[in-house]
């Protein structure tokens, strides 16, 4: 297994986030985490990333415990997060925001800024202008793009289709459809069914806990388990 999360525990301050999630991502998998809002999808990828450290349970990338290595240490070792919120520096070009998320470091390196230029037109033609010029889908765009840049093994998305129009939507689907044929991917989505669309696996959060896990294909066709734990109503 490339992740393996086993009995995390996760707190703010006193109140509990999480309460004994497992899951595990294989290598060349796209694994989606559902829930409703505040189930804990992106506290889930936070633990994982060491931004906020579980209290309890285990967290290994290719067999290596990493629970409590800094942030900073385990995007080096390539995961890397796109956060729900984005995190564009919106005073530094588009550029300087790839030039500074750029991995320096003995693993390969698959994804050079040329080979963003050349993949992602939209990145290349505002490459100058600062990045707080950018659109919603802009900016997911060049979200993702410099999570490439760190070269992830395994790329976790945060809500990649939130708040995008339709049409932005379809090309962050395709973009994700071609990453998944090179790379290990975690992602979160409200919007179902975009996520049974790209997603091979899912697990489904439900107050801090794990309560269903299985094949996308599977809760595709049950309408019934969609409405059980995913319905807003
Ligand atoms: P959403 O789709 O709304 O982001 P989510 O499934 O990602 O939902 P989390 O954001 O992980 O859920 O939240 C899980 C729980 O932790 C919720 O009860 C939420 O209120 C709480 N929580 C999240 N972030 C914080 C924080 N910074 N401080 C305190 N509580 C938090």
């Amino acid at each position: 297994m490339m992740l393996e999360v086993e009995d995390i525990h996760t707190y703010y301050g006193e109140s509990r986030a999480l309460s004994g999630v497992s899951l595990a991502v294989d290598e060349g998998e796209t694994v989606c985490l559902l829930g409703r809002n505040g189930a804990g999808k992106t506290t889930t990828l936070s633990s994982v990333v060491g931004i906020v450290p579980p209290s309890q349970g285990t967290v290994r990338f290719r067999g290596e415990d990493i629970t409590r290595r800094p942030a900073h240490a385990i995007t080096r070792m390539g995961i890397c997060l796109v956060p729900e919120d984005r995190r564009i520096f919106g005073d530094l070009s588009v550029a300087e925001n790839l030039e500074v998320a750029l991995y320096r470091g003995p693993r390969q390196a698959t994804w050079s800024l040329e080979r963003v230029f050349d993949e992602f037109p939209v990145i290349a033609e505002f490459k100058d202008r600062p990045g707080k010029t950018l659109s919603g889908g802009e900016q997911q765009m060049l979200a993702i793009a410099r999570a490439l840049v760190g070269q992830p093994e395994l790329l976790l998305l945060d809500e990649p289709s939130e708040g995008l129009a339709p049409v932005i939507v379809h090309q962050i689907g395709r973009l994700l459809a071609s990453l998944s044929a090179s790379t290990t991917i975690l992602f979160t989505d409200q919007n179902l069914a975009f996520a049974l669309k790209h997603a091979q696996r899912c697990y489904i959060l439900a107050k801090g806990e794990v309560v269903y896990e299985g094949p996308a294909a599977t809760l595709r066709e049950d309408p019934e388990l969609q409405e059980r734990y995913l319905s807003v109503a």
